[in-house]
């Protein structure tokens, strides 16, 4: 892989891209939101930096497949800057690429972390994959973040926490993208990780927060779904729910240093216990319950054997690449449902419509399924009388 173009250059690639900037944004770093060039106005030639000039200028479809597939960590994220744009012809674009990169994709474990805010996932991030690049492996982290898809905002926060990681020129970190819905997001998180792959990056964290819906999304594009919970939170679960205890592959107890050694232990045994009484993810395989601490060290290489002897015992198995195939499939169905929704809500007739029908529903005026029917033929210029 190339990894000769890892620099600092490159870094601020990563930043800019992790932005969210658009390719025509100036600048590099933090503040390049506000040094936008608007089109037809020129750089000041003060400004313009090597790094600048390769992140202004379009790449073409080959410049992106040929770069992503050589390793280039400036054209991956820039890659990935296209994948997020709202534009149409981005869009289109994305698409393509997207096509040609498929065939190099796949190779990698996915490994989906989530748990409260503070549960220490960054930093069991930095111990675990530090480790990982210290044994010649290439790692990147993706984050689905709800709060910023939201709001703009982000539990995440920018991934400086990961402090090695972050210099480490075998890991790539990209946080979650800040526009769109949720789905949106989590549709581009998942192109994003194809990227990663086709990149070379063997192992793909994708992180994100134990609260709404993002849980549910980031299972099902992983092969390895971990939860980290806190010792003594035990009573209330920590607010994560049933449901996100069922999708755990493993569920890992953090911060096991210190005076919390024993806590944790007596957590771990309490979890053992509740796990027994939910269905199992995958039918070979019982989720253990693991105590680690990211200060220490201790535990760390147990969780990472343990996602090991799930790939192994899953594909032997031929349970993972049918999941694999299931989460393809799936996908597909979730992108044609959502551009549906998509270009149904986009529709000048529905949108005229829309209002005042949500009102007559909302007053009991309207049966919804007669609302519902108007709308339709509205939208598809036909009468919908099998509703
Ligand atoms: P995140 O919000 O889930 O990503 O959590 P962070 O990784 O940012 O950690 C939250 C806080 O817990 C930080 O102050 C960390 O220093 C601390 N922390 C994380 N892991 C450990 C650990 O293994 N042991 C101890 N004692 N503190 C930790």
């Amino acid at each position: 892989m190339n990894n000769d173009v890892m620099n600092n250059e490159s870094h601020d690639m990563d930043r800019e891209s992790h932005s969210g900037a658009e390719p025509e944004r100036q600048g590099t770093g933090e503040h390049s939101d506000h040094l936008t060039v608007r089109p037809g106005i020129q750089a000041p030639s003060s400004t313009a930096s090597g790094t600048q000039r390769v992140s202004k200028r379009e790449l073409s479809i080959d410049e992106h497949v040929e770069g992503v597939l050589s390793g280039d960590r400036i054209v991956l994220a820039k890659t990935i800057t296209l994948i997020e744009s709202l534009r149409a012809e981005h869009n289109r674009k994305a698409l393509e690429v997207m096509e040609r990169l498929l065939p190099h994709t796949g190779a990698s474990i996915r490994i989906g972390i989530t748990g409260v805010p503070g549960v220490g996932k960054s930093s069991f991030i930095e111990a675990l994959g530090t480790r990982l690049t210290d044994n010649g492996h290439r790692i990147a982290v993706l984050a689905i973040d709800p709060s910023s898809s939201l709001s703009g905002g982000s539990i995440l926060g920018d991934k400086t926490r990961m402090e090695r990681l972050s210099t480490d020129s075998a890991a790539f970190i990209r946080p979650s993208p800040s526009a769109g819905s949720l789905g949106g997001v989590a549709r581009k998180t998942r192109e994003a990780m194809l990227v990663c792959e086709a990149a070379g990056f063997d192992v793909v964290f994708i992180e994100t927060v134990g609260v709404g819906q993002s849980e549910t999304m980031v299972h099902s594009m992983v092969d390895f779904f971990l939860l980290l919970m806190l010792a003594g939170a035990g009573d209330q679960l920590q607010g994560i729910k049933r449901g996100i205890m069922e999708l755990a592959d493993a569920i890992v107890i953090s911060k096991a240093d210190g005076d919390n050694v024993r806590a944790s232990e007596h957590a771990r045994s309490e979890y053992e216990i509740a796990l027994k009484l939910l269905m199992k993810p995958a039918p070979d395989w019982s989720p253990p319950v693991l105590t680690c601490s990211a200060v220490t060290g201790d535990g760390i290489d147990e969780v990472w054997q343990t996602v090991q002897s799930f790939r192994k015992i899953t594909t032997e198995s031929a349970w993972l690449p049918r999941k694999r195939r299931e989460q393809t499939l799936a996908w597909m169905h979730d992108t044609i449902r959502q551009s549906l929704h998509d270009r149904f809500h986009e529709d000048d007739a529905v949108s005229r419509l829309l209002p005042e029908l949500e009102q007559r529903v909302a007053a009991g005026e309207l049966p919804p399924l007669v609302a519902a029917r108007r709308l339709l033929h509205a939208f598809f210029h036909e009468d919908i009388s099998t509703l």
